[in-house]
C-alpha cells in the first residue's frame, strides 16, 4: 500500500511557549493532531514537552465517545505483532506472566502496534536488569526477556489484554474481543 503514510501524515496545531504545569516555567510546547486509524476512526493526539524540566505527556483521545471497554487479543504469531493498538494514559495493559503497564500520572497515550507495545516492556525490563544488583531478579528479567522474544517469533502465544475506563484504547483485529467494562468506581450500571 504505497502512498498510506503520506495519507497518515496529519497536520498539527503547535503552542509553543506555554506555562508548564510542573516547573511553572512558559517552556512548555502543546502539540495536537488528528489522526485517522483505519477500521477504528478519528483521533486526536495530545502532546506536551517543556524544555526545562524534561515533563513530558502524551495521550489520546476519540473524536465519539466511547464506552469503558475491554480488549483481549491472543498474539500468535509473527504477523500479530503489526496488529494495531491504541493505548491512551487511562488504559490498564495486562500481559499476564510479564508485566502490567498501570495508569497514572506518567503514563503516555500513543497509537502503536503490538510490536511497539512489547518493545516498551522489553526495553523496561533490559532498564532493570542493568540497574539490579540482586542475582536473582537479573535472572528473572533474562527468563523474561528470553520469552518476549519467543513471543515476538511467533514461537509462543501471548495474551494481551487492555481495560480502559475512558474507552480511548482498543486493538484493532478481527480476532479481539471486546467486552464492556463492568464495575467503573461512580458510576452505575
Ligand atoms: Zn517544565
Amino acid at each position: 500500500m504505497a502512498g498510506e503514510e503520506q495519507q497518515q501524515v496529519p497536520k498539527a496545531d503547535v503552542l509553543e511557549k506555554q506555562p508548564c504545569p510542573i516547573c511553572r516555567e512558559s517552556t512548555l510546547t502543546l502539540t495536537e493532531r488528528e489522526t485517522e486509524v483505519p477500521y477504528f476512526g478519528k483521533l486526536a493526539m495530545f502532546s506536551m514537552s517543556c524544555t526545562s524540566c524534561k515533563f513530558h505527556k502524551a495521550d489520546v483521545e476519540t473524536a465519539e465517545p466511547q464506552e469503558p471497554a475491554k480488549y483481549t487479543f491472543e498474539i500468535s504469531s509473527e504477523e500479530d505483532l503489526k496488529v494495531r493498538v491504541i493505548k491512551s494514559s487511562q488504559a490498564t495493559v495486562k500481559i499476564p506472566h510479564i508485566t502490567t503497564i498501570t495508569p497514572g500520572p506518567v503514563s503516555q497515550g500513543y497509537v502503536s502496534n503490538i510490536e511497539g507495545i512489547l518493545n516498551r516492556v522489553k526495553h523496561e525490563i533490559e532498564m532493570l536488569k542493568e540497574s539490579e544488583d540482586d542475582e536473582e531478579v537479573k535472572q528473572k528479567a533474562k527468563n523474561m526477556l528470553k520469552k518476549l522474544q519467543r513471543i515476538m517469533w511467533g514461537q509462543e502465544k501471548q495474551k494481551i489484554i487492555i481495560e480502559d475506563p475512558s474507552g480511548n484504547s482498543a486493538i484493532i483485529s478481527e480476532r479481539a474481543t471486546k467486552e464492556k467494562m463492568k464495575g467503573i468506581p461512580g458510576k452505575a450500571e
